[in-house]
């Protein structure tokens, strides 16, 4: 199994996309999840990274290759069983419940290829808790990425910025969105924009 983490902006849904791209390739049966809580790309007829890098399109890919907008990680592991997927890929893993890395370690014995991508921490840098758990599972190989400092340039962005992070209500921790909502700052960055607001 395979975890792609970091901060917004950091190439997590890119890296995702590649692997399931691959297996796919490799004439497997791949299903994509995505949680329905992520309004932002659903709407989207075609499903792309919001970086703009990446994207898996079953209708270009060899054999059967499935999206699957899903709420919770019941129906990831009963529609990966309905669509006898050799591969899984989870997007915005941070958004699913945390019986998720239950499922996925299943999967993983079963047999099937596993891929997560997800934020580790949110906007006011606590983690997410289901990510946390995918992190700790001692079969998951993690790969923490970074993105590049909307301030000040640093290669090493860690966290993810909320931009009225002064306005914003601290209990209100899910609140989806992208550029318009957010950045990806390093962490010196992120102290003195907190400091601030
Ligand atoms: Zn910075």
């Amino acid at each position: 199994m395979q975890a792609f983490v970091g901060p917004m902006f950091s190439s997590k849904t890119e890296a995702l996309h590649g692997q399931l791209r691959r297996q796919a390739h490799a004439r497997r049966t791949v299903v994509l999840f995505q949680p329905t809580t992520n309004t932002r790309d659903q709407n989207n007829s075609t499903l792309s990274a919001h970086d703009g890098g990446g994207s898996f399109n079953p209708e270009k890919l060899p054999g059967k290759n499935y999206i699957a907008w899903v709420s919770g990680s019941a129906e990831v592991l009963s529609l990966a069983h309905q669509h006898k997927a050799d591969a899984v890929g989870v997007d915005e893993g941070q958004f699913f419940d945390e019986g998720l890395p239950a499922v996925l370690s299943q999967l993983h014995r079963e047999g099937v290829k596993v891929f997560y991508a997800g934020l580790d921490t949110d906007w006011r840098g606590q983690p997410f808790m289901t990510t946390a758990k995918v992190m700790t599972c001692p079969e998951f190989n993690v790969h923490k990425l970074t993105a590049v400092c909307s301030r000040c340039g640093n290669e090493t962005a860690t966290r993810s910025l909320k931009k009225d992070i002064g306005r914003s209500d601290p209990e209100r921790i899910i609140d989806p969105g992208g550029k318009d909502k957010y950045e990806a700052v390093c962490e010196t960055c992120y102290l003195a924009a907190t400091a601030e607001a």
